[in-house]
């Protein structure tokens, strides 16, 4: 998720480089919404960025201030016509959002003001409709998404820009999902402002970070400037970013709270090594998050580093791939084993968390195959036994492996000749944190309030 305001000059090409930098944050589908001459224009479908944007389209958004967005689906549709940016349209006020995140409360919410929920295409959706409504009774756009996030549950980064090209970034008390401030020109002088889900969406299009938007604030920005609102005071926020973040899901170039992902990853394995050493003859990372785990896990345990599979780049994500048939028959379009790194080895292989267990046990199974003597897996994070309310699509606890099997029934499952997971002391210890990530999916504490009815796994 993005947004750009870059007076004099065109928004949307710095916002589709910078979707680019954030393509692995959703593959389902893309869009941007650009403002000019007191007018929206969207353009969103399903695919990646590269398909969804061609020079035709990029033309059509005209304008200094933009915003765009990638989407995966943790609820509502993965059709096509739940892209984001949403749009709304009303005769005060004209608006286009995106959301990163997930709520909780959206039945309640919808019922609160009569809307069928099963009307709305997704969460963000419905959040769109309740702003539009706000506007229609005279409240400003502004005032009109403090309200109304101030009633919602659960994880929200947005962006929102409105006809005038004025661009308002929120993030949730809890602060799930990341969301940064960034300028263009210098600090005294700055010629233009950005805001991003990650750093190296700044860094691309020669941003500089600022700093992290705030847990229950709200960014103003206008080609004047910027300036922070309250959603909630600063007493009544608790910081709550996803501690999946640093194992996996974002970029290793990202900084987080100031830490930057990649070395967070490399200590978590260094760590992983001191807490669960094997015998082995080389340690690998399975692409892309487990191999600077494996980096440390060497590092520290003094079993060469090893490169033992190699990664069909063209090919999405696993974790976040919308259904499970998808998930598991890309495992072996993904990854293919180098046979001469692993023929009579035996491998120690860090991953980064086991979520099904499903696409672990393709991969086991792909080593052995390949020739592999032994495999010893190694997770750079405590098992995976909740299910996430606030972004990861795991509705259910009956689709996470953890939560049903003790470490060795998960080691039988796999087919690995040993299983052992970093602790969730190490793996805080690893971010440099005391409690202030979320962790609810290792440990069942829910920093905020998951209804009953999507715990049970209705869902839209
Ligand atoms: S429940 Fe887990 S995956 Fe979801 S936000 Fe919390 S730490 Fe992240």
């Amino acid at each position: 998720m993005v947004g750009v305001v870059v007076p004099g000059r065109h928004a949307t090409h710095l916002c589709y480089d910078a979707l680019y930098a954030l393509q692995h944050r959703g593959q389902e589908s893309a869009g941007m919404a650009s403002a000019h001459d007191g007018q929206i224009t969207v353009v969103k479908d399903n695919g990646l960025v590269s398909h969804v944007f061609t020079d035709a389209t990029l033309r059509a958004l005209i304008g200094s201030e933009a915003i765009g967005h990638t989407r995966y689906s943790t609820s509502g549709s993965a059709n096509w016509t739940a892209a984001q940016p949403v749009f709304r349209s009303t005769p005060d006020a004209t608006f286009a959002l995106g959301h990163n995140g997930n709520l909780t409360n959206t039945h309640a919410l919808a019922e609160r003001a009569g809307i069928r929920v099963t009307s709305m295409l997704s969460d963000s959706d419905l959040v769109a409709e309740l702003v539009a409504r706000a506007v229609v009774e005279g409240v400003s756009l502004e005032d009109a998404l403090v309200d109304v996030v101030r009633g919602v549950d659960g994880a929200y980064s947005m962006v929102v820009l409105n006809q005038s090209g004025t661009l308002f970034a929120l993030r949730d008390p809890h602060g799930f999902r990341p969301l940064c401030l960034g300028y263009f020109g210098t600090k005294d002088e700055p010629t233009g402002w950005m805001v991003a889900s990650e750093t190296p969406a700044l860094d691309v299009v020669g941003a500089t970070f600022l700093r992290d938007v705030e847990p229950g604030e709200m960014i103003v920005v206008t080609p004047e400037g910027y300036r922070s609102r309250r959603i909630v005071e600063p007493e009544q926020t608790r910081q709550g970013l996803c501690i999946f973040e640093f194992v996996y899901f974002a970029r290793p170039d990202a900084y987080l709270m100031g830490r930057q992902v990649h070395s967070t990853r490399r200590r978590m394995g260094e760590l992983l090594a001191q807490q669960s050493s094997v015998d082995a003859d080389v340690v690998m990372g399975v692409p892309d998050s487990g191999v600077p785990a494996a980096e440390g896990f060497a590092k520290a345990s003094g079993i060469p580093f090893g490169y033992g599979l190699v990664k069909n780049r063209y090919i999405g994500r696993t974790f976040i791939s919308p259904d499970q048939n998808a998930r598991a028959a890309s495992v072996r379009r993904k990854l293919n084993p180098l046979r001469e790194a692993i023929e009579g080895q035996r491998l120690v292989v860090v991953d980064d968390s086991i979520v099904r267990g499903t696409t672990t046990r393709a991969l086991v199974q792909m080593l052995k195959d390949a020739g592999a003597r032994e495999v010893h897996l190694r997770v750079s994070s405590p098992p995976f036994q909740w299910p996430c309310f606030f972004g990861i699509d795991t509705p259910t606890r009956d689709d996470l492996l953890a939560a049903h099997h003790t470490v060795s029934e998960m080691n039988e499952f796999i087919g690995s000749d040993s299983l052992e997971f970093l602790t969730l002391e190490n793996l805080r210890r690893a971010i440099g944190v005391q409690d202030e990530c979320c962790d609810a999916c290792l440990t069942g504490h829910y920093p905020a309030p998951v209804p009953v009815e999507i715990a049970a796994g209705v869902r839209w």
